[in-house]
């Protein structure tokens, strides 16, 4: 099976855990079933399960499935300015978390969020999410959004206080941002529902209370300037989620918070912290 090529599949877990699938590659798996294309990728038998992650498309019962969590960084200057560095000189930069840190949250319920290991300060950050059926490189700014599939909404949960440290130690972000379900999403929009987002209000509260509020026009780069760039560092493929970044005000929650966030024009994503 070409990587390149869109994969649909059929079956989605429970609604509030990781949307996973488990038999989903069983029909590319098996010997002569073309998986030997990519790099890596043998040709015999698979000798465990590995589950692979997938998010429901609203309103059908079909399923995307998810490659590569890219995320960009400081991309609202507020933000920036919060997180002590300057907005007008810095490039944007990208970071990853792995697939499996999807949490899928069905529109209409509050899923249970656990409280991760090891933070005192595990912050929010409310982002718009492009999800891409097509993959390149080196992408032009005005072809750039003919890569995308659709959009979502989603938490890129941080655990600040390790971030931070790292940070200071001049070490890599890993622990800090890419752990155990700290990708909460909702379900993907097809991008001709909804239209690309280039402007229009995100906000984010905890326990009913206005924590972040802002505009997607006050994104430093735009989805299609991300993608761009993204695409200058490493091949995008289908599959591939871009986190585009969050407004200013991030902060903390505890157990027991619920986190309620929205974008114009996509339904409102919620978690309870446990
Ligand atoms: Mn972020």
């Amino acid at each position: 099976m070409d990587r390149r090529n869109f994969v649909s599949a059929g079956a989605v877990s429970a609604a509030g855990t990781v949307a996973a699938v488990g038999t989903v590659l069983s029909g590319c798996a098996a010997p002569g079933g073309g998986m030997g294309t990519g790099t890596g990728m043998g040709s015999g038998m698979t000798v465990i399960d590995v589950p692979r992650t997938v998010i429901p498309v609203a309103g059908s019962h079909e399923v995307f499935p998810v490659r590569r969590i890219y995320c960009i960084g400081r991309n609202y200057a507020a933000h920036a300015r919060e997180m002590g560095s300057d907005p007008t000189r810095e490039p944007p930069f990208f970071f990853q978390k792995p697939t499996d840190a999807i949490q899928y949250v069905a529109e209409g319920t509050v899923a249970d969020h656990p409280y991760p290991p090891l933070t005192k300060n595990y912050h929010y950050e409310a982002e718009l999410v492009a999800v891409l059926g097509k993959g390149g490189r080196d992408v032009p700014v005005e072809r750039a959004l003919d890569l995308v599939w659709g959009y979502t909404l989603g938490l890129d949960m941080t655990r600040r206080d390790l971030q931070r440290a790292m940070g200071d130690e001049k070490k890599p972000w890993e622990i800090g941002k890419s752990f155990d379900h700290s990708a909460p999403i909702g379900a993907v929009q097809r991008v001709g529902k909804t239209g690309h987002f280039t402007q229009g209000a995100i906000w984010l509260k905890v326990n009913g209370v206005t924590k972040q509020s802002a505009d997607l026009k006050q994104m430093i780069w735009s989805v299609a300037e991300q993608i761009s760039r993204l695409s200058a560092a490493f091949e995008l493929m289908p599959g591939d989620i871009i986190y585009s970044g969050t407004p200013e005000n991030v902060g903390p929650v505890v157990r027991g918070d619920v986190i309620e966030m929205h974008i114009d024009g996509l339904p409102n994503l919620s978690v309870r912290i446990v």
